[in-house]
C-alpha cells in the first residue's frame, strides 16, 4: 500500500507540473499569474490542511465506525471483480450522484451555502478547484468512499480514486484552452467548466458535471457557446480568509466590520495581512502590495 501512494504522489506531482507548463503555454484567459489572487488560501488551507485532517475524519470516525459496526465490508460485494472494473464502477456511480447533488446545490439557498465557496475565485485555474467548504467535501467524500469501503473493493481502489479525483479536478479548471471537440460531449474538460465558473446568469444553472460531461448533454444542462467567459466568480462580496469563508455559510459577515469591532480579529487580520504581503514581495515582485487581500 505504501509504494502505490509513493506512486500517485510522483504522478500527482508531475501532473501540477504539467498542468502549470500547460497554463504558461497555452492559456484559456491570458495574462492570468501563477500566483493569482487566493492562490496561498487554496494551497495552504485548502489543498494542504483541510484536505489531510477530513480525510482522517471521513475515514477513521465515520466509514471505518460504520463498517465496524455492521461488518459491512465482510460480504465480499465486489471483492472478486477484476480491479478496473471496481474502479471504473465507483467512476461513473459517484460521478452521476455528483452531478445531481451539484444541480440540487445551485438550486437550494440551503445547500448553495456549502458550495458558494467552490464558486467565490475570480481567477480559474488548476488549483481554483480545490476551495470547497469542509462541510461539501465531508458530505461528498463520504458519499465516495464509503460505499468502496462497504462494499469490500480491492483497497487500491481509494488512492487509485483520489488520484483521478485529483488530477481530473485540475484538470477541469485548469487555465488551459484545451479545444476537444467531440470528446467534450463525454470527457469534462475546462471548455465548459471554466464557464460553470463564470459570474454569468445563464451559467449558474449549467455545466454541473464534473469528470463525464454526458450528464449535462442528456440532462439537458449543457453550455458550450464557443466564446468565452471574462469575469468569474460569484456575483456578490465573498471573505479571503479561510475561517470567515467557513463562518460566512452560516452567517453573513463583514471582514472589515469585524476588524473594526473586535481587537484579537484585527490583530489576526493584521498579522495575515503581513505575512501575505510577504509571500508576494517574493512571489509577484513589482505588484502593488497595498491592496492584499488573498
Ligand atoms: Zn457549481
Ligand atoms: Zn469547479
Amino acid at each position: 500500500m505504501q509504494t502505490i501512494v509513493y506512486y500517485t504522489t510522483g504522478i500527482l506531482l508531475l501532473s501540477v507540473g504539467v498542468f502549470i507548463w500547460l497554463e504558461r503555454k497555452f492559456p484559456y484567459t491570458r495574462g492570468l499569474p501563477l500566483f493569482r489572487d487566493g492562490f496561498w488560501v487554496d494551497l495552504v488551507w485548502y489543498t494542504l490542511i483541510q484536505s489531510y485532517f477530513l480525510k482522517i475524519f471521513i475515514f477513521d470516525y465515520i466509514i471505518l465506525p460504520v463498517d465496524k459496526a455492521g461488518h459491512l465490508s465482510s460480504f465480499h460485494l465486489v471483492t472478486s471483480w477484476p480491479l478496473p472494473v471496481q474502479v471504473l464502477f465507483f467512476l461513473v456511480v459517484h460521478d452521476f450522484y455528483i452531478y445531481w447533488f451539484h444541480r440540487w446545490q445551485h438550486h437550494s439557498k440551503v445547500l448553495w451555502r456549502t458550495h458558494e465557496a467552490h464558486h467565490s475565485n475570480k481567477e480559474i485555474d488548476w488549483l481554483a478547484g480545490t476551495r470547497s467548504h469542509s462541510l461539501e467535501i465531508l458530505i461528498n467524500q463520504t458519499v465516495e468512499f464509503a460505499p468502496i469501503i462497504f462494499l469490500g473493493a480491492n483497497p487500491l481502489v481509494v488512492p487509485i480514486k483520489a488520484l483521478l479525483d485529483a488530477v481530473w479536478g485540475m484538470y477541469i479548471h485548469s487555465n488551459i484552452d484545451v479545444r476537444s471537440g467531440k470528446l467534450q460531449y463525454f470527457i469534462n474538460g475546462p471548455e465548459m467548466h471554466q464557464w460553470h465558473h463564470a459570474n454569468y446568469r445563464e451559467v449558474f444553472y449549467a455545466n454541473f458535471s464534473t469528470k463525464f460531461a454526458i450528464w449535462d448533454w442528456l440532462f439537458g444542462t449543457a453550455y458550450l457557446p464557443g466564446t468565452k467567459p471574462v469575469v468569474f466568480g460569484l456575483y456578490y462580496d465573498y471573505p479571503k480568509d479561510y475561517f470567515l469563508q467557513h463562518l460566512f455559510a452560516l452567517k453573513r459577515i463583514n471582514e472589515k466590520e469585524l476588524a473594526g469591532k473586535y481587537r484579537l480579529f484585527r490583530a489576526y487580520h493584521a498579522s495575515r495581512q503581513k505575512v501575505l504581503r510577504g509571500l508576494r514581495a517574493l512571489t509577484r515582485p513589482g505588484f502593488p502590495g497595498k491592496d492584499i487581500e488573498n
